[in-house]
């Protein structure tokens, strides 16, 4: 079987590391804020080029904690673009304020004609999805979020190491949200999440609202929340970040593999990749015609796929108080025919052979 991943053969390729860092947590007993969290906060820094990294409970706790720190008044309008996971949205109307929809451009990221539409008077931030690991238009984000006073929020939850003109994704807005889920290129052994920022204050407030409010040991400012990332998940984070450049590598090798070979594939459109942008294909996602018989035949024959997402955000039942499905846009209509092909640091070039050749079969 061509899996979408493999956490398991991952874990065994560096099993002598993994095991060292879990059972140094367990020896020193230092499970929830202890050195390692620290250790993996500063690692994580320095990765990014940033200059504070707090570690969260997941990635929807962080945008979530991200969007409380700015205390908007309630009913401030946030403007999400429309293709994600249900996180990015979720965040914004858990802290009381309005999520607005607006349109993707062919990369599947934000639409800056489209973000630009959607800004009123009671918009107070803009959150940029590097979605599938394709960074936004970072340049204009900061220009437009500049002239219309706006918070600009990064959700890197899918864009781990991934740069726009050579510098990485997560350090050109207000705060930056990343996610650890198990299945991300850059993935814990349970929930875990980062928010980082160059902003000192935004820092504090977060660390602290992530953390019960509080100052020290029993003194608090205010009520918080528990959303803190355990010494467990930092240790074996820090473990494998040594690792993410040569994983993400791996990525875009059999990423370049699959556009070459499917370019004369008429039934499919490929990523569209932007020159400037370093893109770390979390997901290699085509737009397929009879996308769910190619599906199904792919999985016959022994290849696994996935569709992200089945359903833009503006069509799920849970917006539907919003009343934005009509709109007409592109993530509506893609929806059904996206398809994400397996790509990871668990497959080599003759399984990206294999899928080619299936997909071939089925088109011909
Ligand atoms: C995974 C993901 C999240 C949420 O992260 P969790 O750690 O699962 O809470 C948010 N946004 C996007 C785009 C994601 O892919």
């Amino acid at each position: 079987m061509i899996k979408m991943a493999d956490l398991y053969g991952q874990y065994l390729s560096i099993k002598t590391d993994l095991d060292r860092a879990i059972e140094d947590v367990i020896r020193d007993s230092a499970f929830i804020n202890g050195k390692y969290v620290k250790k993996f906060e500063e690692e994580f820094a320095s990765y990014l080029g940033v200059d504070y990294c707090i570690g969260v409970g997941n990635g929807t706790d962080a945008l979530e904690i991200i969007i409380k720190s700015f205390d908007f008044p309630e009913g401030s309008e946030i403007i999400v673009p429309s293709n994600s996971f249900i996180a990015s949205s979720e965040a914004v109307s858990n802290s009381n304020c309005r999520v607005v929809f607006c349109d993707c451009n062919d990369n599947y990221t934000i639409s800056l004609e489209s973000l630009r539409e959607k800004i009123s008077e009671k918009t107070k931030a803009v959150i940029a999805i590097h979605l599938y690991g394709h960074p936004c238009e970072m340049d204009e984000l900061l220009e437009i979020s500049k002239t219309n006073n706006l918070k600009l929020i990064e959700d890197c939850a899918q864009a781990h190491g991934a740069e726009y003109k050579n510098k990485k994704v997560g350090t050109f807005g207000d705060a930056s949200a990343f996610s650890f889920y198990p299945g991300k290129n850059l993935g814990a052994y349970g929930d875990a999440g980062a928010i980082v920022s160059n902003n000192e204050s935004i820092a504090q407030k977060v660390r602290m609202i992530a953390n019960h409010g509080r100052v020290e040991k029993y003194d608090h400012l205010f009520e918080g929340r528990n959303s803190r990332l355990d010494g467990l998940q930092a240790a074996v984070l820090s473990a494998k970040l040594k690792y993410l450049d040569k994983w993400t590598s791996i990525r875009i090798e059999l990423a370049e593999e699959y556009m070459k070979m499917l370019n004369n594939v008429s039934s499919i459109e490929l990523p569209k990749v932007q020159p400037y942008v370093k893109h770390v294909y979390h997901l290699f996602v085509i737009k397929a015609k009879l996308r769910d018989s190619l599906k199904d035949f792919l999985f016959k024959e022994g290849i696994e796929t996935g569709i992200h997402y089945p359903i833009s955000l503006p069509k799920l039942k849970a917006y539907q108080y919003l009343h934005q499905a009509d709109e007409n846009f592109a993530s509506n209509i893609n929806d059904s025919f996206l398809l994400s092909l397996p790509i990871g640091e668990h497959l080599g070039k003759s399984d990206i052979e294999k899928v080619v050749q299936k997909l071939e079969i089925f088109y011909a």
